[in-house]
C-alpha cells in the first residue's frame, strides 16, 4: 500500500469472466501509482486461451436468460449497476486516482459519477428505442407493411484507453448491455482496477455471468490483438489512438466485423477579441491543463485574435501558473502526474522539440521539482509556448500533455482555415459573444463536436465522435444504440 493513500488498500485487478475474478494467461504486468512510481499491483495478461474464455462465456449468456431479457428488464439491471458504482464511490475513486494518478478533486467530480450516469443514461435510452415502419403498394392492390427489428449484434469487444478509464469503459459498456449484448472488455494496461471491480458490480446487480467479462492484457500480440482478432466477437468499440485504431481496424476486416472508433485529436480554441475574457481564459485553462493534458478534447493548438494576443497570452500564463500539483489525494491538487514515465518521456520530447525549434517558452518546459515521495512520480510542469510555424510537429501531432502552443489571427476566415489544417477533427472550442460569428464558424470548423463559450459540456444524448483521422461513426444517446444493435426488416405481405 503506498504511503500517500489514505483511503485504503488498492483494488487488486484480474480478469473477469463468467461471473468470477480469475488469474492466469501468459505472464503478468506492473501496475504503478503515476505519482509515485510505487508498485500497487501485479496484473496477469490474458493469453488467447484466456480471452478465448471470456468470448465463450459471453456467447453462452447470449444463449441464456439474458438474450430474453425485455428492455424495462435490462434497464431495472443498468439502473441497478449505476446505484451499485454510487454505493462502493470511495472503492471506485481510489482504485482510479491510484492507477492514473489523476486528483480526487477531478476523479470524484467527473470520472466515478459519470460511470454511474453512463448506465442510467442508457437506461433511458433503451425504452424509447423505436424502429420505422413502412406500409407499401402492392400490383394487387392488397398492400404490405415493413418494420425494422432491432437486434443485439452479439458479442462486443470493448478496448478501452487510460486516460479517463471508468468514464469511457461504462461509455460502450453501458449501451451495449442496454441493447441486450454481451461484451468483454480490454481496459488499458495502465488501468486495469476499476474494470475489474465493475465486475463485483454486475454481479451485485444481477447481470447474469458471462455477459460482463473483462480480460487484462497489452494490445498487440497480447489480450488486445487476441480479443479484436476472435472470430466470436461481432462488432469492436475503441478509444485509443488514430493508429491502434488503424491495427483494429485490420483485424476487423477479418470476418468483416463492424467497428466505433473515438481516436486522437489536435484540438484548437478560437478566442475572438469580442468575446468574455474571464471566461475564455477560465475555459482554455480548463481544456489544455485538464487530467494533465491526457483528454482527447483538450485543447492543444489556442488561435487568439491579434490584438487580444498578448494579453491572452499574459492571462492563460498566469492561470497555469496557479496550477497545484501535488498528492493526487489532497483535495486542494488541481494537476495531477502523466500516467507514466514513459508517456513523461514522450511528451517532454515535444518540450525538447519545442526549444530546439525557438519556441517562446511562456511558462513550464520541464520537470518540477517535488519533494519526498513523489519525485519518483512522472510529473511534468504545465507548458505554454509561442512562435512556432504552423509546420512543426509540436503544432501538427497530438502530444497528450498539459501544453498548448499560442499563435495570434487576423480574421474570422484565418482562424477556420488554421483550427481545419489538421488530420484530426475531434473537437473545437469557440469563444466570442457574437452570435453570428459563433454560428458561422460552428458550420465551418470540421470536428465533431464544437462548444461555444464552454468546454466539456456534456449532453449525453448528444452525437459524440470525430471526423477525419478523430474517429468512425457517433456514440451517445440514439447514436450508440445504432451501434449496438443491427435492423433487420420484416416484409408482410397482406
Ligand atoms: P492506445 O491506442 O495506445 O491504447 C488504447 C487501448 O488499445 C489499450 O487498451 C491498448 O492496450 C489497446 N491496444 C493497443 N494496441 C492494440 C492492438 N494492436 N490491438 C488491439 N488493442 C490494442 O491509446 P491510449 O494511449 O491508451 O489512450 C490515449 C489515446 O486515446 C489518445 O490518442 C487520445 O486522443 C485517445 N482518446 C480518444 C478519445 C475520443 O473520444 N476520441 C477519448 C479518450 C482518448
Amino acid at each position: 500500500m503506498t504511503k500517500l493513500d489514505p483511503a485504503g488498500k488498492p483494488f487488486a485487478a484480474a480478469h473477469f469472466i463468467d461471473g468470477r475474478a480469475i488469474s492466469g494467461g501468459k505472464g503478468a504486468f506492473e501496475n504503478r501509482y503515476p505519482a509515485t512510481g510505487e508498485l500497487i499491483g501485479t496484473v496477469p495478461a490474458a493469453d488467447e486461451a484466456i480471452v478465448d474464455q471470456a468470448v465463450t462465456a459471453a456467447r453462452k449468456a447470449l444463449k441464456g436468460p439474458w438474450g430474453k431479457t425485455s428492455e424495462q428488464e435490462r434497464a431495472a439491471v443498468l439502473r441497478k449497476v449505476a446505484d451499485g458504482i454510487m454505493r462502493r464511490f470511495d472503492e471506485f475513486l481510489t482504485a482510479e486516482v491510484m492507477d492514473t494518478g489523476k486528483p480526487v478533486s477531478l476523479a470524484s467530480h467527473l470520472d466515478i459519477p459519470r460511470g454511474a450516469a453512463n448506465f442510467n443514461i442508457f437506461a433511458d435510452q433503451v425504452l424509447t428505442l423505436s424502429a420505422e415502419s413502412f406500409r407499401m403498394a402492392t400490383p394487387d392492390g392488397a398492400g404490405a407493411l415493413n418494420y425494422a427489428l432491432r437486434v443485439p449484434r452479439g458479442v462486443i469487444g470493448v478496448v478501452c484507453p487510460w486516460n479517463l478509464p471508468l468514464l469511457l469503459m461504462t461509455w460502450k459498456v453501458a449501451p451495449a448491455l442496454a441493447c441486450g449484448n454481451a461484451v468483454v472488455v480490454k481496459p488499458s494496461e495502465e488501468t486495469p482496477s476499476t474494470a475489474a471491480l465493475l465486475g463485483e458490480v454486475m454481479n451485485e446487480a444481477g447481470v447474469p455471468p458471462g455477459v460482463y467479462n473483462v480480460v487484462q492484457g497489452l494490445g498487440p500480440d497480447s489480450a488486445g490483438e487476441f480479443l479484436t482478432r476472435h472470430p466470436g466477437v461481432n462488432g469492436i468499440t475503441f478509444t485509443g489512438e488514430t493508429r491502434t485504431g488503424e491495427a483494429i481496424m485490420k483485424a476487423a476486416a477479418t470476418g468483416v466485423r463492424p467497428v466505433s472508433f473515438e481516436l486522437g485529436g489536435k484540438n484548437a480554441a478560437l478566442i475572438f477579441a469580442d468575446c468574455d475574457l474571464d471566461k475564455a481564459v477560465e475555459g482554455t485553462i480548463r481544456s489544455v491543463f485538464a487530467n494533465c493534458g491526457q483528454v482527447c478534447l483538450g485543447t492543444e493548438r489556442v488561435y487568439v485574435e491579434r490584438k487580444l494576443f498578448p494579453e491572452f497570452v499574459a492571462r492563460l500564463k498566469t492561470a497555469a501558473e496557479a496550477l497545484r500539483a501535488g498528492n493526487p489525494f489532497d483535495k486542494a491538487t488541481t494537476l495531477g502526474p502523466l500516467i507514466s514515465q514513459e508517456h513523461r518521456s514522450k511528451v517532454l520530447s515535444y518540450y525538447e522539440r519545442a526549444r530546439k525549434e525557438g519556441a517562446e517558452i511562456v511558462t513550464g518546459g520541464g520537470i518540477p521539482n517535488l519533494k519526498g515521495p513523489l519525485a519518483q512520480g512522472s510529473w511534468i510542469e504545465p507548458t505554454i509556448w509561442t512562435g512556432l510555424p504552423e509546420t512543426s510537429a509540436v503544432i501538427r501531432e497530438e502530444i497528450f500533455g498539459p501544453c498548448c502552443h499560442v499563435a495570434p489571427f487576423d480574421s474570422e476566415e484565418e482562424a477556420v482555415a488554421l483550427a481545419n489544417d489538421s488530420p484530426y477533427g475531434l473537437a473545437t472550442a469557440i469563444w466570442t459573444t457574437n452570435l453570428a460569428r459563433a454560428h458561422r464558424v460552428a458550420a465551418q470548423v470540421e470536428v465533431g463536436i464544437t462548444w461555444v463559450n464552454s468546454w466539456f459540456l456534456r449532453d449525453l444524448r448528444t452525437p459524440f465522435g470525430g471526423s477525419k483521422q478523430s474517429g468512425i461513426g457517433r456514440e451517445g444517446g440514439v447514436h450508440s444504440m445504432e451501434f449496438y444493435t443491427e435492423l433487420r426488416n420484416v416484409c408482410i405481405k397482406l
